[in-house]
């Protein structure tokens, strides 16, 4: 029987994830479908656990992955310390959830900054409060970041998230911008939603930031994101979330379907995907 996995998410429509998890249900030759579908707040507990006990599952993306982490019935650790849920399934009969971002940006970080981790790695700027700055956060505490300042435009909610998270290391910076006042940074993280659209302003200017730190973009773009060529231009290393987004992908494959993901199927697609787009553009 055909297996639906879904993408819930409001807006669903940017999302590359249904192209590169298609890709990989072709290479492998396994019986399921890959479906994004537009949910809004109020549905996404009947559709969740609707796809979930019929024996399908899914990613869950913004806004939802907070909401959708309260509906699962096992979670793993990751979801449990981030209260984030990006993946869904459903085994002897419990929906189990995970949160594939903190291990997906872990990997993507340090396919952009070789040896990561390696010298304590100093302090890093995480920009945005929602569900991937949960997992990016999570991640960096992992990692041996000595302090992560984070920035968001809603303030309670970093606060929120620091609480939650539970770690000294974890300082909230008010608006306005008070960052050129930061010790030197090793690392900026845009988690926010900028530069999803044409003509969004930049998450923060590159050339402003004290430090030479690495950029890493959580937002993808068909061609590379507004922020990530700022940074480029400012003579900064600068990766955007496309790696992020295959190796969380990948891993998510693998809590379905319990076999390893074809990462260079995916990332081809990506590419394909990209390219594509920018032929057009
Ligand atoms: P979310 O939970 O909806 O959070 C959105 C964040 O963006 C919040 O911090 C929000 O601030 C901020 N924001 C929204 N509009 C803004 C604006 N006009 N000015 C300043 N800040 C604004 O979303 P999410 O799940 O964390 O995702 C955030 C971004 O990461 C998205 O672009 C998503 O596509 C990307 N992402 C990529 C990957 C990947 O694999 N590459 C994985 C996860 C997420 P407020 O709290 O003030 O509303």
């Amino acid at each position: 029987m055909t297996r639906l996995l879904v993408l819930l998410g409001d807006p669903v429509e940017h999302s590359l994830s249904p192209r590169l998890q298609n890709a990989a249900l072709r290479a492998t030759g396994l019986d399921g479908v890959y479906v994004p579908l537009q949910t809004r707040r109020e549905d996404v507990a009947g559709v969740l656990r609707g796809v979930a006990r019929s024996g399908g599952g899914g990613n869950v993306t913004l806004p939802h992955k907070e909401a959708a982490a309260k509906l699962v019935e096992a979670p793993t650790e990751a979801l449990q310390r981030t209260g984030a849920c990006n993946t869904f399934w459903l085994e002897e009969g419990r929906i189990h959830g995970d949160n594939t971002d903190v291990e997906g940006f872990r990997r993507a970080l340090h396919g952009t900054v070789r040896g990561f981790g390696e010298e304590g790695d100093g302090e890093a700027l995480v920009l945005g409060a929602g569900g991937g700055a949960r997992a990016v956060v999570s991640a960096l505490l992992d990692e041996g970041v000595e302090r992560i300042w984070l920035r968001n435009r809603t303030v309670a909610r970093a606060r929120e998230l620091v609480r939650d998270l539970g770690s000294s290391r974890v300082r909230v910076i008010g608006e306005p911008d008070p960052v050129t006042s930061l010790p030197p940074l090793r690392l900026v993280v845009n988690a926010t939603r900028l530069g999803i659209h044409d003509g969004d302003p930049l998450p923060i200017d590159p050339t402003a930031l004290p430090g030479t730190p690495v950029l890493l973009d959580l937002v993808y773009r068909p061609a590379e994101t507004a922020w990530v060529r700022a940074g480029r231009d400012a003579g900064l290393r600068a990766s955007d979330g496309g790696e992020m987004l295959v190796e969380q992908g990948a891993l998510a494959f693998e809590r379905w379907w319990g076999v390893r993901a074809p990462r260079d199927v995916m990332r081809r697609e990506l590419d394909a995907a990209r390219g594509a787009v920018e032929v057009r553009g």
